[in-house]
């Protein structure tokens, strides 16, 4: 049998997986306004800059294997002791080495649907079983049904807050009691790529509930810290799961210029924070006006808005045609992501959603 096949045979779980699809690029025109990646629109503090330079003289050389300055330095910011801490190549990395350590073939994975697009491929690469849950109609997790949905199968379960792409952040007191509701073997995967963003006094702030044995919190440097170039993300949690999660990181994947710049941008907190805040300023300002053009935008916690459309590949299209192109994240049939970006290409966008007469 094994005889007859004519060449080399991708597990079945990769072969289902779709073919990658590059991400949106501009034409040859102006350049185009990029809203598309949920990316910081500023690049990197001089501090960052100078460090990154040093790194970059001494790339020769292997990073340290296990980052351990890196760790100390993110596990005292956060207040927890290091080894409750595992940081990889991005929270996509870290998230696909949580799957690894947890899930056996044909474990079910739950999460809530739509979500982040990471969530099924990784899922599938683990040779897990996906049990996407649909959002409320106000494009919120619908938490009762992620627990009853839980089976003698489920490993993990997914939460992202806010969710990508549709904005809303999980409530304090709903997730305490979807932990309660989640039985102990089962872990619980909180993602906070938006933390920094959320200013709803009533969401889950997962530093503040991070400490059963079965839940673990994931954060990113690639979006509020502005290093989505570097690759670095961390989970935190009990120090035996993250122990876990530390045995499946690919060795030296965390590269000496994500250490150096992880470190610099903790010592500049400050002044990334208040770059969140005025992100943050301009998506109060986005929302209402996008609002009054007639779209539902829900509740928008990340730094970006959701546009539930119809005809969403339609609508990306026409942005991507102005003279200067509007680069945006489609999903077909559901609705647009766009990025909250610097105040002058927000001006741009604003001005191009009131035109299109949509
Ligand atoms: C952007 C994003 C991440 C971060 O990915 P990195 O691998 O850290 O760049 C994680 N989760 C969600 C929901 C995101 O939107």
């Amino acid at each position: 049998m094994l005889g007859s096949m004519t060449q080399p045979t991708p597990r079945p779980q990769v072969a289902a997986l779709p073919a990658y699809v590059p991400g949106a690029r501009g034409g040859a025109g102006a350049p185009p306004i990029k809203l598309s990646s949920n990316e910081s629109p500023l690049g990197p503090l001089p501090s960052v800059a100078a460090a990154l330079e040093r790194a970059a003289a001494a790339a020769n050389r292997y990073p340290d294997m296990t980052a351990v300055a890196a760790h100390e330095r993110v596990a005292d910011a956060l207040g927890v002791s290091p080894d409750r801490v595992a940081l990889g190549a991005g929270s996509v990395g870290v998230l696909s080495h949580i799957l690894q350590a947890f899930c056996r073939p044909g474990d079910e994975v739950v999460y809530a649907w739509r979500s982040f697009e990471a969530y099924p491929i990784l899922t599938a690469l683990a040779g897990g079983v996906a049990v996407p849950v649909p959002l409320t109609a106000d494009a919120r997790h619908d938490l009762p049904a992620m627990a009853r949905a839980i089976t003698e199968r489920t490993r993990v379960v997914l939460v992202c807050s806010p969710n990508n792409p549709t904005g809303p952040a999980v409530r304090a007191d709903e997730f305490a009691e979807f932990l309660d509701a989640v039985p102990p073997h089962v872990l619980v995967v909180l993602d906070e790529a938006y933390t920094e963003y959320v200013r709803d006094a009533a969401a889950v702030q997962g530093l503040d509930v991070v400490g059963p044995p079965n839940l673990l919190i994931l954060r990113t440097f690639s979006k509020a810290y502005g290093l989505a170039g570097l690759r670095v993300g961390y989970a935190v949690g009990p120090a035996d799961a993250i122990a876990a999660v530390r045995s499946c990181v690919t060795p030296f994947s965390v590269t000496e210029a994500a250490q150096v710049a992880v470190m610099a941008s903790l010592d500049a907190r400050e002044e990334l924070l208040e770059r969140v805040a005025a992100t943050v300023a301009e998506r109060e300002r986005v929302v209402p006006a996008v609002r009054a053009l007639g779209w539902g935008v829900p509740s928008a916690e990340g730094n970006f808005v959701w546009l539930p459309h119809a005809d969403a590949q339609g609508l990306a299209a026409a942005l991507a045609a102005l003279p200067t192109p509007i680069l945006v994240r489609p999903f077909a049939g559901e609705g647009v992501r766009i990025t909250i970006g610097a105040p002058d290409e927000n001006d741009a966008l604003l001005a191009a959603l009131t035109d299109l007469h949509l």
